[in-house]
């Protein structure tokens, strides 16, 4: 028998943050993600032995750098309760900057057009639909895997959005008043990936410089905005001068980016305007 005070310390022995260790331990017996304070005030409390081989066994996957949200088939992503497991890239807080971005350029009017290419647990499609009810929200993905979950989510969450299995805008004919996307964009060789071993290849990588996706979804946007409408794309830590470029060369107007958080250049989007 242990107590949960004594389970969160060996945790820490085992190198897992106390905050992950606290989640885990919350996960394990069974309370919600947000009752941290619960535990401070049971930490004499006795682990059965079943829950205390479970949050072990928890634990040892957290060290061995399985993400917190798989094992807990959870994530928070712009205040909605996601579920999510090794099919589908965990959705990171940076890619709310691309979500408040794209709510900042939705036309105000009912039905705006909106489509988010590689929607993977749905995040950024479903977190459009909640703050905007009233627009029409399609979003795609290449992976059935994928859809699999984003439609789990979206019905759990009660919100439309029309699914589709495609690659990037190939089977959506539009027109859109906003194209918004999180692709791939790691470079195939970049060390970065061993970290990510546990997230789906198909969600991260993108061809040698890691562009390759980014550029595809440039070159086939505008034969799909409406006149007036944005594409806005997230991106790596060093790639914004790079998507800049792409979009001022496919004619693009008011080409620019914004910062995460961290203040790191994290996506660039341009506005598509009809000539005459
Ligand atoms: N939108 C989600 C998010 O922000 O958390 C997931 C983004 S993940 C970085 C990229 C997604 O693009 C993956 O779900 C992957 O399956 C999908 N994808 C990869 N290649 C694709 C393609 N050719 N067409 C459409 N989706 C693709
Ligand atoms: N943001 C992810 C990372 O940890 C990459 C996601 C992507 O390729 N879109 O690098």
């Amino acid at each position: 028998m242990t107590t949960l005070a004594r389970a969160l310390e060996a945790a820490a022995t085992l190198g897992l943050a106390r905050l992950d260790a606290q989640l885990l331990l919350l996960h394990t017996l069974g309370r919600a993600q947000n009752e941290r304070a619960w535990l401070l005030a049971h930490d004499t409390d006795l682990l059965e032995d079943d829950q205390r081989a479970g949050y072990f066994g928890v634990c040892r996957r957290r060290a061995a750098g399985e993400p917190l949200a798989y094992i807990v088939g959870r994530k928070e992503f712009f205040g909605l309760d996601l579920r999510v497991d090794r099919r589908v890239l965990v959705p990171r807080p940076e890619t709310e900057t691309l979500v408040e971005w794209a709510l900042d350029v939705l036309p105000a009017a009912p039905n705006a057009r909106v489509i988010d290419l590689g929607t993977g647990s749905g995040a950024i499609a479903l977190a459009i639909k909640t703050a905007r009810p009233d627009a029409r929200v399609e979003a795609t993905d290449v992976s059935a895997d994928a859809l699999a979950v984003a439609e789990a989510n979206a019905r759990a969450l009660s919100l439309e959005v029309l699914l589709r299995q495609g690659s990037w805008l190939a089977d959506a004919p539009g027109p859109y008043d906003l194209i918004v996307s999180n692709p791939p964009y790691v470079a195939q060789e970049d060390s970065h990936l061993a970290a990510l071993a546990h997230e789906p290849l198909g969600a991260l990588a993108a061809g040698p410089d890691g562009l390759r996706d980014l550029s595809a979804i440039v070159e086939q946007a505008p034969g799909r905005l409406a006149s007036g409408g944005w594409l806005l794309l997230e991106h790596g830590y060093d790639q914004a001068p790079a998507v800049r470029e792409l979009l001022g060369a496919a004619g693009f107007g008011s080409v620019t980016s914004r910062c995460d958080l961290a203040g790191i250049e994290r996506c660039s989007g341009g506005k598509w305007l009809e000539l005459g």
